[in-house]
Order: structure tokens, then C-alpha cells, then sequence
């Protein structure tokens, strides 16, 4: 069934690119595994995915003790400072730091381990209360600050679109993260990857130039609990 739903979206990512003038080959997927057993992540390597996406540490902890680190793994929830620890000595990409403490964190972490931890800074688009992140204002600072680390390299922006079934009302959101991004590097900071766009906005991410997908259910099916937020 995975490797099924991977040939439907390969096409759905396919003809996006193809409207927005991309190459398929500028945007990776992350396969957002959370609430799924390690047999569905293992059925979904067997299809061809390598990355998997995980929202909480526990969770993800438990599903690397028992398939270790042939699946690149990454973090995209809300991450807490006294967690960082579990997770800092295998991690592939944190794709949501949005604050200087927990940068500094894992810098500490990182040097623990003798490698450095490669991160996006997640940034808040939405004016929704809910939603974590830096504020589109103080992005530009919180980048510089986290380069001043040597452990920890900013390869990027995260953002999550608005609660909507409307994948339109996505849009604004992943051009402020997109314009962002432009700025910022316009000041010197090169930042190659813009993680944004989910199973029912991935489309309008990849027009709005997204270079890594956070997909879950168009992979692995509904899940049982609604946890989009964390
Ligand atoms: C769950 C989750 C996703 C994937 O959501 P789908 O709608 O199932 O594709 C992406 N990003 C984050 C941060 C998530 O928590």
C-alpha cells in the first residue's frame, strides 16, 4: 500500500513541479512516520523512503532502538530543552528550533557527541495562537545568533501552514517563509532548504519554492489521532 501511495504522490509532486518550472530533484521528501508502528516504517523503506519525520522523542527513540540509523532520522515536533540530550547524538535534521536557549542546547549536546547537528529554525507565519516559532521578525537574529555556534548548522526555514482544508490558505504563509529566506541570505547567510508543505499543501509548498516536504498521511494513510499541531 506505501509503495503504491508513493507512486501517487511522486506524481502529484511531479506535475507540481512542472507547473512551478522545479526540478523533481531540488525537493526531498520526509516521511512523517508519528502514531505509525515500525513495521509500516519498514514497509516504507522497502518502497524507497529514507527519511522519517517523528514528533516526539519517546516515540522516536523507541522506533531507532529498534531500527537504528539506516532510516535518517528527523525530529519536526516541538522540541524540548531537556530532551534534546536523548536525541543530539544521532539526529539528522531538527527541523524546528525557534529559540536560542534550545540552540545553545544542542550545541552543548553536540559537543558531548564530537558532531555537529545540522538544524531549520521554525518560524511562526500564521498569527495563529497555537502554533510554535520564531516571529518572522526576529528570524534574521535568531539565525545569526545559532551561526555563531559551531556545533549547530542553520540549513534552513520551517513553517507549518494554517489549520485550512483550503491548501490556497496556505500560501501566504510559505511565501513570507520563502521571502525570508531571500533576505536573509541577501545579508550573507546562505540558507539552501525551506521545509514546508504536508499532505494537503504540499503542492502550493512546492510553488512557493519548498525544497523539503513534511508528508505523513499520503504515505502511510489516516492516522488514528489528530496531532497536526505538535
Ligand atoms: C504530522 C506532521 C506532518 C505531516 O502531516 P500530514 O498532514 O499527515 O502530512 C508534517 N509536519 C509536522 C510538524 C507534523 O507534526
Amino acid at each position: 500500500m506505501i509503495a503504491q501511495n508513493r507512486e501517487i504522490l511522486e506524481d502529484r509532486i511531479r506535475r507540481a513541479c512542472e507547473r512551478a518550472g522545479r526540478e523533481r530533484d531540488e525537493i526531498c521528501i520526509v516521511a512523517v512516520s508519528k502514531t505509525f508502528a515500525v513495521e509500516r516504517i519498514r514497509e516504507a523503506m522497502d518502497a524507497g523512503f529514507r527519511d522519517f519525520g517523528e514528533n516526539y522523542v519517546q516515540e522516536l527513540e523507541e522506533k531507532r532502538s529498534k531500527l537504528g540509523h539506516d532510516p535518517r532520522w528527523h525530529f519536526v515536533g516541538h522540541l524540548q530543552t531537556n530532551k534534546v540530550k536523548y536525541i543530539a547524538g544521532y539526529v539528522h535534521l531538527i527541523h524546528s528550533v525557534d529559540n536560542f536557549r534550545l540552540a545553545q542546547e544542542i550545541q552543548k549536546r553536540a559537543e558531548k557527541a564530537t558532531r555537529t547537528v545540522d538544524v531549520l529554525v521554525e518560524v511562526h507565519t500564521t498569527g495563529e495562537a497555537t502554533k510554535y516559532g520564531v516571529l518572522p521578525d526576529r528570524t534574521e537574529e535568531l539565525v545569526r545568533q545559532i551561526a555563531g555556534l559551531d556545533r549547530v548548522r542553520v540549513h534552513g526555514l520551517m513553517t507549518m501552514g494554517p489549520f485550512s482544508d483550503d491548501p490556497n490558505d496556505s500560501r501566504p504563509s510559505f511565501r513570507r517563509l520563502s521571502d525570508l529566506k531571500r533576505r536573509i541570505e541577501d545579508q550573507g547567510i546562505p540558507m539552501s532548504h525551506l521545509s514546508m508543505g504536508m499532505t494537503h499543501d504540499f503542492e502550493v509548498a512546492i510553488e512557493e519554492g519548498a525544497t523539503i516536504l513534511r508528508i505523513g498521511t499520503a504515505i502511510f494513510g489516516e492516522r488514528k489521532k489528530k496531532e497536526r499541531t505538535i
